[in-house]
């Protein structure tokens, strides 16, 4: 690495001991109704809001980009104040929704584009079929969340004992707010008390309020200071997220499964699923006025589940006595892009709910204040770890990761997350503008591994960069 580079690293990053804010959620606080019908100004809302916020998600998801700012558009009932909410709110979850249809479109073109090379080539499989797309369908907001700033809703201390805090949300009358009392579980004040200083903490001004099962609930937040653990140059782990295992690390550890139980419980409830929906149908053919809904509450139980399976790996993972002091790289994929690398198991993918694990390496690193750092993904699966061979036949199944050219072999999860662990830094993998690109590079290396000669060179080849020598060399 040039001094230049080394420089750049320095100062997008903060240094071991210093701390960083880290925003930290307080969850499950059922509103209390203290007199009958104090929400009912609050339910006569939730909807409005609901509406005009689907509104702007359509405007945003298609004709404008997502605009935090966007002057108001549409009619509502809705005061000024909560119209901007309203906005700001769809235009995150535009946002999200944008970034990970791009993603998947791109995973669509690539596929197509070696599908139609194997077919000029005359190499296609008999039972290939030809990639196509789905136009992803617009968000719809179903549940009722507002992500509300102080201008509509005001949280404030509790003067007596009897309440912690007091909820002043703006209603759809002008003037006549509702005051509305929260009152903290034991659990709750725990989480809310510094254990250093044994002071309440503060809390941030912005809430979350959902209705649910007939129930309103308010999310809390509040920063914490996070000191930093892990300097730029500490040894590199990678991370490869799978679905028979949530983790493999380039430490060649498995953590986490979608293992037998899950995959009978997911099997059970996706008949049900299906007998549920084709009830529907044969009602709806009668002329029938209510339907019996398709989501089961089983469910949604398999999902929380499989959440919970996947938070305890993470932990796990970055707990293991064999991964202090260390840093961590994983693969940027969105919940799209997983969509399509495990295609064949994709029904298992939506029920797993992968997309949760970045977002769980994400918290941990935060809250450990252990650097995570998000790589380039693509091939890297397909990569040789020892020789940079880049190929689809490098991989004969699932499991098994066998190198064309060196003969190599490995679980191939595990192959998968050496390469990611150094990726960690690679400027020229990270200025590749499409796949073709980053394949491209990756021949070169090999291409420059073949002029080297084999045995002087291997997965500690790339040692010279400084950028992830650990692995390899550490072990
Ligand atoms: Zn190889």
């Amino acid at each position: 690495m040039n001094e230049k580079s080394k420089q750049r690293k320095k100062k997008k990053r903060a240094t071991v001991g210093e701390p960083y804010p880290v925003t930290k959620a307080v969850t499950h606080i059922r509103l209390v109704e203290v007199n009958p019908g104090k929400l009912a100004a609050l339910d006569a809302l939730a909807p409005v809001y609901l509406a005009l916020c689907q509104e702007y998600v359509t405007l945003f998801c298609t004709t404008e980009s997502p605009n935090k700012l966007r002057d108001p558009l549409y009619q509502t009932p809705l005061s000024e104040r909560w119209h901007r909410v309203a906005i700001m709110q769809a235009a995150g979850i535009a946002r999200s929704w944008r970034s990970n249809r791009t993603t998947a479109y791109q995973q669509y073109q690539d596929d197509l584009a070696q599908y139609q090379n194997k077919l000029a080539d005359g190499q296609l499989p008999a039972q290939a079929k030809e990639p196509q797309w789905h136009e992803w369908n617009i968000p719809t907001l179903r549940q009722p969340c507002i992500q509300a700033n102080v201008n509509v809703v005001k949280l404030e201390e509790s003067q007596d004992s009897t309440y912690d805090y007091w909820l002043t949300i703006s209603t759809l009358e002008k003037g006549r707010p509702i005051v509305v009392p929260v009152k903290l579980a034991a659990y709750h004040k725990a989480q809310l008390t510094d254990p250093k200083t044994r002071q309440v903490r503060k809390l941030n001004s912005s809430v979350q309020l959902n209705k649910r099962d007939g129930a309103w609930w308010l999310t809390l937040s509040y920063d914490e200071e996070v000191i930093i653990q892990t300097s730029a140059d500490s040894p590199v782990v990678g991370i490869d997220v799978g679905i028979a295992n949530f983790v493999t690390t380039s430490t060649g550890k498995h953590y986490g499964s979608f293992h037998k139980d899950l995959r009978a419980r997911h099997k059970r409830d996706r008949a049900k699923r299906r007998r549920k929906a084709k009830l529907r149908a044969c009602l709806k053919k009668k002329g029938a006025k209510s339907l019996p809904s398709t989501s089961s509450r089983t469910g949604q139980r398999l999902i929380r589940h499989v959440k919970q399976e996947i938070n305890r790996a993470i932990n796990q993972c970055f707990t293991d006595p064999e991964h202090e002091g260390v840093q961590f790289a994983y693969e940027q994929l969105s919940v799209a892009s997983m969509r399509f690398k495990a295609r064949a198991q994709n029904a298992y993918l939506r029920a797993s709910n992968l997309g949760h694990i970045p977002e769980q390496i994400i918290w941990n690193s935060q809250k450990r204040g252990v650097r995570a750092t998000p790589v380039i993904s693509a091939y890297s699966s397909q990569e040789c770890s020892v020789c940079h061979y880049t190929d689809r036949k490098n991989r004969p199944d699932q499991r098994t990761f066998r190198c064309q050219v060196c003969g190599f072999e490995a679980h191939a999860d595990h192959n998968a997350s050496v390469n990611i662990s150094r990726r960690v830094g690679d400027t020229q993998l990270r200025t590749c503008r499409d796949r073709t690109a980053i394949k491209a590079v990756l021949m070169q290396r090999h291409e420059a591994w073949k002029q080297q000669g084999i045995g002087n060179t291997g997965p500690g080849k790339r040692k010279r960069r400084g950028t992830s020598s650990a692995v390899t060399s550490s072990i």
